[in-house]
């Protein structure tokens, strides 16, 4: 199995529009990142964790092909609002597009052309949003199993796939939730800054979380402005965990 990270920004992106911190005006390339998105696939199955608003232009720079499902976090704009553009993708059958049952409500809302009666050619993508919450399922050869979350008041999605487990948009994992993630052997969480916030984990908060779930290796990603790519690496200097960046890609098994 290989993983792309398509994304590993905040809502914002990085650079922030009208901003000249020292992160935003970094020449380093990873200090750019597009909105949080990953890319999961195998030699049969193809999958992207969220759509966010440069869905196309990650699609292109990772080269995506084949698309067989869509797993949403949540429907928070900036891990969905880029669902149109999986159109190429299509090729004349739906792509499902799994979330919980909030999670369908508000994507079908958000994305409501998709279902209005329009003549053919109508430049809509072939989606069927399906509900997740049940539990395990297949897509391909690639067993899912959504993980609760909470993102503040919200409850989120994360997703594992076979060992890796993808956690984002979230500043707690319930109790229930760290028995899905036993013998997870990556975790990529989400780490917003070093200070705290209202519904993400800080730095700190997302290495204690690891600690727990016990991973062979982690990488933090739906990261700010706040936080240079280098000053995080050596920050988590020693320990089995480091930032993620758009265009990581590693293989698990
Ligand atoms: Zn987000
Ligand atoms: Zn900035
Ligand atoms: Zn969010």
């Amino acid at each position: 199995m290989n993983v792309v990270v398509l994304g590993s920004g905040t809502s914002h992106g990085v650079p922030v529009i009208g901003c000249d911190c020292r992160v935003c005006t970094s020449s380093d390339a990873r200090d750019r990142r597009y909105r949080a998105s990953l890319w999961v696939r195998d030699e049969s199955t193809s999958i992207v964790i969220d759509t966010g608003p440069e869905f196309r232009l990650q699609a292109l720079r990772a080269g995506i092909d084949r698309l067989d499902a869509v797993l949403l976090t949540h429907a928070h704009a900036d891990h969905l609002h880029g669902l149109d553009d999986v159109r190429p993708l299509c090729h004349h059958r739906s792509i499902p597009v799994y979330g919980n049952a909030g999670q369908i409500e508000e994507a079908r809302e958000r994305f409501s052309y998709i279902f209005r009666h329009t003549q053919m050619g109508g430049g809509k993508p072939l989606v069927d949003f399906l509900d997740a919450g049940k539990g395990k399922f297949a897509v391909g050869d690639l067993e899912v199993t959504p993980i609760p979350l909470m993102h503040g008041r919200l409850e989120t999605s994360g997703y594992r796939i076979g060992n890796l487990a993808y956690l984002t948009d979230c500043n707690a994992i319930p109790e229930a939730s760290y028995a899905l993630l036993e013998g997870t052997e990556v975790v990529v969480i989400d780490a917003l800054r070093f200070t705290t916030h209202e519904t993400h984990f800080s730095v700190d908060e997302a290495i204690e979380a690891i600690e727990r779930i016990n991973p062979a290796r982690a990488y933090l990603t739906h990261i700010c402005h706040a936080v240079g790519h280098e000053e995080l690496n050596s920050y988590l200097k020693g320990k089995k965990i480091e930032p993620a960046f758009d265009g990581l890609s590693f293989d698990l098994g």
